[in-house]
């Protein structure tokens, strides 16, 4: 049974630097990750957050950061995509080199999309996804065609079961990862990380707290036990953000 959150709960002592997944967590989810609704204060509330925190902010999102911009526009948040594939910091964008998914694996997930309404690839720099949120019917076929195509050469990668999705994604690239590599920025050593996400690819992310005193919040109903804290959904972490008001 993990505790609701709230932002004074924590030992305000210490600084906090803030780490926000975004599907599930920041906006509800939809169809698919173009359809998602961004109410109109996330934005204002989210450059607020980030120059209250003096820039211990982030965005640990497993969508492509070109995606998670155009969600945002024309703010350029500073950011990990594609679970820590890729980083934007002080403006400046770096590619983390991984292994890439062999194209017959791409070619087999695109076939699957076609020949199935409701499921959909998504490609990403160094892998892909395959939703099946329209069809949720389906996840069993998906898993296993995908699970197939797979067994064929494995150049590092690896299966990853998210919300209503499969991630095929690079070994050693997670949230986990992510999160260790904004806190060696001056901007974030030494502050207490705050993580909010929703989904199995932000367990990485919970799983590292510890190593800095931080505090993991499950969003939704999954209670991994790496989180300290939940909350209830998207409206109510929008709640909680506007309501915080970071000491320097
Ligand atoms: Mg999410």
């Amino acid at each position: 049974m993990l505790e609701d959150f709230t932002f004074d709960k924590l030992d305000s002592s210490r600084p906090i630097a803030l780490f926000l997944d975004i599907d599930g967590t920041l906006v509800e989810f939809a169809a698919t990750p173009d359809e998602v609704i961004v109410p109109p204060m996330l934005r204002p509330l989210l450059e607020r957050l980030a120059s209250d925190l003096h820039g211990a902010f982030a965005i640990i999102t497993g969508r492509p950061i070109e995606s998670a911009d155009r969600l945002f526009r024309p703010t350029q948040f500073t950011m990990a995509g594609l679970h820590g594939g890729e980083f934007r910091f002080n403006g400046v964008h770096e590619d983390v080199p991984a292994a890439y998914a062999p194209r017959a694996w791409k070619d087999a997930a695109k076939a699957l999309a076609d020949a199935n309404p409701g499921v959909a690839y998504e490609e990403k720099r160094l892998g892909f996804s395959v939703h099946y949120r329209e069809a949720p019917e389906k996840a069993a076929l998906v898993t296993e065609a995908i699970e197939t195509a797979m067994q064929k050469d494995n150049p590092g990668l690896h299966l990853l079961h998210a919300n209503m999705a499969l991630e095929i994604r690079p070994d050693g690239i997670d949230k986990g990862h992510a999160i260790r590599h904004f806190m060696q920025m001056p901007q974030f050593a030494g502050r207490m990380p705050v993580f909010f996400g929703d989904d199995t690819t932000d367990d990485d992310g919970f799983r590292v707290l510890k190593d800095y005193g931080g505090v993991g919040v499950v969003v939704g109903h999954r209670r991994p036990p790496e989180a300290l804290y939940t909350v209830k959904d998207p409206a109510t972490i929008r709640v909680l953000l506007s309501e915080l008001k970071p000491a320097a």
